[in-house]
């Protein structure tokens, strides 16, 4: 398999050729501007000392400051988080928000440490990196295995440097600088988009079944979402495995359940499934919202499904959508499909410089506007010049951020 900047790549450079991008420009749209990786130690809660290594890429700043999320989790690495940094240009360029692309992350199994050790673990990461984002630079976000909570240590330990700053970091608490529905924002874009990508193929949501791997922040919001608007969300799954169950799983149960055990785990609403099974469900809809790299040329030929909604960052391998495409399996890009989030973070930033708040249905107003307006461009895209949605979104977004390169100069 294919490394994941790799992978990334791919994407972009299909969509390079098809526009007929210049090898300089492509050259210079590649390559991140900063890669940053530091060390990391923390004192245990038992005295020890150990030893972590945490990594910020800066992909591209052409349209603006640069914005992405922090991840942590025991798989990242540079590769991944610079394929991640990537999409992120790419990403809000496509919703057409003021930032460029950044990813950051820590290498670490989050499970392993306490909150305090956590707490310890993201101001020592803020200490090493401090001097290279901010409000005007990068502004990280919450991601896989971060939260609001992580954001408001990192927002506290950057204002011990360079005094108060709430638009340093986005996906703060509410109480504490935060927008209303920054939570909601990319499970809720993820169903906005699902119902518009439903319609143009003249169907509804009311008669489609759903399967959504990963119950996390995405996909809770994304099922409750489909459930409300009348979706029969089949099949759910977490890291524990999943569930089936043919006339519709109770979502308010699984919600509750999740929050009482912290897993679905022994969750009794239906069938036990693995997660593999589920993304090969005979299903209308398929919402990867776990990890990357799940869709591979092993399953893709098995997948029945006849749209994937990518609410995860890279789920599909380019031999799996080489695969989809031949199959005419639609596939709407995470750089589209997940925007939801960075959307909101902008308006939570936007917020934050103006020292002015939003109410939420403003909030949920203005992301749908955004997503809208964002995939019906991308859906003309696709029509006129008879290409897939990945590489349509892909024109958009590399068209806008070379055009402000070229516009801005070097
Ligand atoms: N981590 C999210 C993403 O991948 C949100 C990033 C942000 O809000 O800056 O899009």
């Amino acid at each position: 398999m294919k490394s994941a900047f790799e992978a990334a790549q791919q994407y972009f450079d299909e969509a390079a050729t098809v526009m007929d991008l210049s090898h300089s420009m492509r050259d210079l749209l590649v390559t991140p501007e900063r890669e940053i990786k530091v060390q990391v130690p923390i004192k245990r809660d038992n005295g020890e000392i150990a030893t972590f290594i945490g990594y910020r890429m800066q992909h591209n700043s052409a349209r603006g400051p640069m914005k992405g999320g922090l991840r942590y989790h025991h798989e990242v690495n540079a590769d991944e988080v610079l394929a991640l940094a990537s999409l992120m240009t790419w990403k809000t360029a496509v919703v057409d928000i003021p930032y460029g692309g950044a990813k950051g992350g820590i290498s670490v199994n989050t499970k392993d440490l306490s909150l305090d050790e956590l707490e310890r673990l993201t101001r020592r990461f803020v200490d090493e990196i401090h001097d290279l984002f901010g409000p005007d630079k990068d502004i990280p976000a919450p991601d896989m295995g971060t939260n609001a909570q992580t954001m408001a240590w990192i927002m506290n330990q950057y204002e011990k440097f360079h005094g108060f700053a709430p638009a340093c970091v986005t996906g703060k608490p509410v109480e504490l600088y935060g927008a209303e529905g920054r939570e909601e924002a990319t499970g809720r874009g993820v169903g906005t988009l699902t119902l518009a990508l439903l319609r143009k193929f003249g169907r509804s949501i009311e008669s489609s079944t759903v399967a959504i791997q990963g119950f996390g922040n995405v996909g809770t919001f994304t099922a409750s979402y489909l459930h409300k608007a009348g979706g029969k969300v089949v099949a759910i799954s977490d890291v524990s495995g999943g569930v089936l169950n043919r006339a519709g799983i109770d979502i308010q149960a699984a919600l509750d359940w999740v929050t009482e055990k912290k897993s679905l785990a022994n969750f009794p609403g239906g069938d036990r499934i693995t997660n593999e099974e589920l993304l090969t469900l005979d299903v209308d809809v398929l919402i990867p919202a776990a990890l990357g790299n799940v869709l591979t040329e092993d399953n893709a030929k098995d997948v029945r499904a006849k749209y994937i909604v990518e609410a995860a960052n890279g789920p599909t391998t380019p031999e799996a959508d080489t695969i989809f495409r031949q199959r005419e399996i639609s596939v709407l890009p995470d750089i589209l499909a997940n925007a939801g989030g960075v959307t909101v973070s902008y308006f939570e930033w936007v917020q934050n410089q103006q020292y002015f708040r939003w109410d939420l249905s403003r909030v949920r107003e203005e992301l749908e506007r955004t997503m809208t307006r964002s995939f019906d461009k991308v859906w003309s895209i696709a029509n006129e010049k008879k290409v897939p949605l990945r590489t349509a979104a892909y024109l958009l977004g590399i068209g806008r951020v070379s055009r402000a390169t070229v516009l801005g100069g070097i």
